[in-house]
C-alpha cells in the first residue's frame, strides 16, 4: 500500500527506518542536501573554502556527491574543479570518463580528466603487474598521488571524496581489525592540509547511507555508470564488513548511524591531543618534495623500482601545463 511523505501529501518513496521517515522524492532530496550540509557547515567549509577539487570515478556516489556539491555552489562561494583519472581499465574507464566530462559541461563545472598511459606509458593493470602489488593497491598510490597533485597546483583548499557513511564504517573497521590504528585517525569528514605538501580531505556524504547515495541519484536523474570496476576482487574485505553491518542495521535501524557519529567524536578527540608532528611523522619525498610517511613516497618508490626512475617531480611539471594549457577561470 502506498505510503504518504511525513512531510508532505505527495507518495512516499522511502521509507527511513532509523529517522521514521517516510519521504517523496523532493524531501529526500532535501533531507540529504541538508545532511550535507550540515556536516560542511560543522567544519566551517563552506565559510572559509574557496576552492575544492573532486575525486570522481563516475560511480554513484562521486556523482551524487557532484550534484550536491553543485547545488551548494549556488548558494556558497565555492568553486569546483572535477577530476576524473582514467586508469585505462579495457572499455571501463572510457566509459566513466566520458560520463564524468558529459555532466561536467551540463552542470557548467571545470573538469580535468588525466589518462594514465598518457602520463606513465602505462595502465593500471601492467603497472601493478610490474610492480608486483596487487591492482586495488597500486590503483590506490597512483589516486591518491594524483589528486594530491592536481588540488595542489590548481591551488585548491580541498579534495572532496565520495566516500559514503558505509564506505568510512568499512575502512575503519577493517583498519581496526588489522591493528593499523594510526590510519583511523583519517577517517573525520574532514582532514587539515599540509601546507605545500598535502592537500587536506573532505568527505561530504559522511552521514549518508549509500542506500540514500543511490536513491539521491536515481530520483535526480544524476547518470553514473552502473557496471563495478572489472578488476574489482570478487569478494574483498569490505564487502564483507559491509554485508554484515547491514545485516545489524536490519535489525537495529539506526545502529550505523549511532556508529558513525561515536567514531567522528572520538576520532576529534584524538586528533586533538594527537600533536602530528610526534605521533604521525610526517616527511617529504626527498624526490618531489610531497607527503609521505618515510623519506622516499609510495609513488617515487615505485615508479623509481619498476620505471627506472623517480617521476613524482616530472609529474608534477606536467600537471602544471595541463591545468596551465586548461587555462581553468577556477585558478
Ligand atoms: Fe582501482 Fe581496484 Fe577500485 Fe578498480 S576496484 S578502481 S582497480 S581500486
Ligand atoms: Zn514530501
Ligand atoms: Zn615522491
Amino acid at each position: 500500500m502506498p505510503y504518504r511523505c511525513s512531510r508532505c501529501d505527495k507518495q512516499a518513496i522511502t521509507n527511513i527506518k532509523y529517522a521514521r521517515l517516510r519521504l517523496c522524492r523532493e524531501h529526500l532530496t532535501t533531507y540529504i542536501e541538508k545532511k550535507v550540509e550540515s556536516i560542511l557547515r560543522k567544519y566551517k567549509v563552506l565559510e572559509t573554502t574557496r576552492r575544492i577539487v573532486l575525486a570522481v570515478s563516475g560511480g554513484k556516489d562521486s556523482m551524487a556527491m557532484t550534484w550536491v556539491l553543485w547545488r551548494l555552489s549556488q548558494r556558497y562561494p565555492i568553486k569546483l574543479l572535477v577530476t576524473n583519472i582514467d586508469l585505462g581499465i579495457d572499455g571501463y574507464s572510457r566509459r566513466s570518463s566520458e560520463i564524468v566530462r558529459k555532466y561536467s559541461q551540463e552542470l557548467g563545472i571545470d573538469y580535468i580528466i588525466v589518462k594514465l598511459e598518457d602520463l606513465l606509458a602505462y595502465n593500471i593493470k601492467s603497472l601493478s603487474r610490474l610492480a608486483r602489488r596487487s591492482t586495488c593497491s597500486m590503483c590506490g598510490v597512483v589516486k591518491r598521488y594524483l589528486l594530491n597533485l592536481i588540488a595542489l597546483e590548481s591551488k585548491a583548499d580541498y579534495v572532496a571524496l565520495g566516500h559514503n557513511l558505509d564506505d568510512i564504517l568499512a575502512y575503519s573497521l577493517k583498519s581496526f581489525l588489522s591493528g593499523d590504528y594510526i590510519s583511523l585517525v583519517k577517517f573525520t569528514p574532514i582532514t587539515k592540509s599540509i601546507d605545500g605538501i598535502a592537500v587536506g580531505r573532505l568527505r561530504p556524504f559522511y552521514k549518508v547511507y549509500e542506500k540514500e547515495a543511490l536513491l539521491l541519484a536515481l530520483t535526480n536523474k544524476v547518470p553514473f555508470i552502473v557496471d563495478e570496476c572489472p578488476l574489482r576482487p570478487e569478494s574483498s574485505i569490505e564487502f564483507r564488513i559491509k554485508s554484515f553491518l547491514n545485516s545489524i542495521e536490519e535489525e537495529k535501524p539506526g545502529i550505523k548511524i549511532q556508529w558513525i557519529n561515536n567514531l567522528e567524536k572520538s576520532l576529534r578527540d584524538m586528533q586533538r591531543n594527537l600533536d602530528v608532528g610526534e605521533n604521525l611523522r610526517v616527511y617529504k619525498c626527498s624526490y618531489c618534495g610531497l607527503l609521505s610517511k618515510s623519506s622516499i613516497c609510495s609513488f617515487c618508490n615505485t615508479t623509481k623500482r619498476v620505471l627506472g626512475r623517480p617521476l613524482g617531480a616530472e609529474l608534477r611539471e606536467t600537471i602544471k601545463r595541463i591545468i596551465m594549457v586548461k587555462n581553468s577561470p577556477f585558478i
